[in-house]
């Protein structure tokens, strides 16, 4: 039997149809293009959405397609909302998320997670508006159904406030005769049944509307350092050089390619394998603002597309650990640190004990403290008795990427970047305690808020590892920050 289209597979063809076969039939090659976490959310989401409208009966999955779409034609005798209705029309398939009755007809929902409407969505419910009427479904309306990043959670959980119905009946009826007359279903059938993977070029449809799980894959033959590697360049230029033929640093230098001066260091360093370049009197400069003792912080934070807590917004960064090295002039070190515990409100807590381990006025310092400064921000108009102490820590913040965003110090390891993951291995190769792939089970922020998130899903024997795995990861990242201070001090010879 061959392939048949549903409406994501539909709008995977929209954006490459190479993309659309290696899913068929190689799907091994790509890459998880989302996190856990993200598709968690997503997934609760989905089964809250099917109560807006009220009561709902629901289609369960059976393999046979054929039985859900008989299912479902038996509930549209007399249900009122139908969760994961399905329809089959010859090759094509759709799964509607919520159907929901109008009259004498129908209204189809497509609930999305996000926070807004894409281009991308409405090709979705277009398919879908398109496969109902060609089954001969009286479709009045098309609707998507997404987060409103506005809703504040109060004591309940308020469907209505925390949704947006969005019609978009008019793009769908519009886009209708498109679908019909213009071949694309066919052709995308075509690809789908091909016996090998359709020929396509890297483009910028590789990144947009999604990025692509196969870029890896599509992108084997480039060298080691491509113009996919300049740092701060948009996507656009890129794939313009790329096309050019100037892919490699070489191709950069020879073609005389209009890069601004940080990417010039970037394939410079790398081509004329370039040492370590320093301005000692900027990092002098930059360390004289710092003062002892120095409360290096680093917070944890994970997100929720349907707020638990009272008073938080959906995909509010809501803070559940820190880690807090305290460094003297002498060199010693403190340690400091707190984990929430699994499934309650965080913030409170986290708050409190974070002005008792931070007196007033100190130095404080992060790695990219815009996200440090903002959760602060937040716990501060969260807890107004708090406020001035936690505003305190904020406005004493000293950022340590600062040396390495402005190029005091540049390494060809850093491959351009400032960000700690290419800084820390730049400056202390090699080092085994400083290196993240270590640690058990969280090797990154994804990772630590996927893990915080789940915990409540785990025995006690399995939380406790994974509260141990948080720990260790956060203390690394402060850890880090002293590290990448004592680099600085030896290179101004400080230390
Ligand atoms: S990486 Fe680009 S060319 Fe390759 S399958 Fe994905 S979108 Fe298509």
């Amino acid at each position: 039997m061959g392939c048949e289209l549903t409406k994501s597979k539909y709008c995977k063809g929209l954006q490459c149809p190479k993309m659309l076969w290696l899913d068929e039939h190689c799907p091994e090659l790509g890459e998880a293009a989302a996190s856990q976490s993200v598709l968690d959310n997503g997934t609760k989401v989905g089964e809250l959405a099917r109560g807006y409208f009220g009561g709902y009966d629901l289609v369960e999955f059976n393999a046979d397609k054929n039985k859900m779409a008989e299912r479902t034609r038996r509930l549209m005798e007399s249900a009122e909302n139908i969760a994961e209705a399905c329809f089959c029309y010859g090759s094509l398939f759709c799964a509607v998320d919520i159907l929901h009755r109008n009259g004498d007809g129908w209204d189809l929902v497509e609930v999305k997670s996000s926070t807004e409407v894409s281009e991308i969505y409405l090709e979705d419910a277009a398919f879908q508006y398109y496969v109902l009427k060609m089954c001969g479904v009286a479709v009045k309306g098309a609707f998507l159904l997404h987060i409103d990043n506005t809703y504040v959670r109060g004591e309940q959980l308020d469907l209505k406030g925390l949704f947006v119905l969005e019609d978009c009946t008019e793009t769908a009826a519009g886009k209708f005769d498109e679908i019909k007359g213009d071949g694309r279903l066919e052709e995308m059938l075509g690809y789908l049944n091909m016996p090998a993977e359709p020929q396509r070029d890297i483009a910028l449809y590789c990144d947009k509307p999604y990025p692509c799980a196969y870029k890896k894959y599509c992108g084997k033959d480039l060298p080691e350092f491509s113009v996919f590697d300049l740092a701060r360049m948009q996507a656009k230029k890129k794939y313009e050089l790329y096309h050019d033929g100037i892919v490699s640093y070489q191709d950069i230098l020879n073609s005389g390619a209009k890069i601004n001066a940080s990417q010039k260091r970037q394939v410079e360093s790398v081509v004329y394998d370039k040492p370590d370049e320093y301005n000692i009197e900027e990092i002098k400069k930059f360390l004289a603002t710092l003062s002892y003792p120095i409360f290096h912080l680093d917070f944890e934070t994970f997100q929720q597309a349907v707020p638990e807590f009272i008073g938080c917004r959906p995909y509010e960064q809501i803070p559940f650990q820190y880690s807090l090295h305290v460094e003297y002039e002498d060199g010693r070190l403190d340690h400091f640190e707190f984990l929430a515990k699994e499934g309650e409100d965080p913030r409170r807590a986290l708050a409190e004990q974070l002005v008792k381990d931070i007196p007033m006025g100190v130095c404080s310092a992060a790695y990219n403290m815009s996200f440090e400064k903002t959760v602060l921000k937040h716990l501060a108009e969260e807890f107004p008795d708090l406020s001035r102490q936690l505003m305190d820590i904020h406005d004493h913040m000293h950022d340590l990427m600062v040396p390495f965003q402005k190029q005091y110090y540049y390494s060809k390891a850093m491959q351009g970047s400032y960000s700690i993951k290419y800084v820390l291995p730049a400056l202390w190769p090699g080092d085994p305690e400083l290196d993240y792939h270590n640690l058990e089970g969280v090797h990154n922020g994804s990772e630590a808020s996927a893990s915080f998130a789940d915990m409540t899903n785990h025995t006690p024997e399995e939380i406790a590892q994974m509260r141990e795995n948080l720990l260790k990861y956060c203390g690394l990242d402060t850890y880090a920050m002293v590290k990448v201070l004592k680099k600085l001090k030896e290179i101004a010879g400080q230390s």
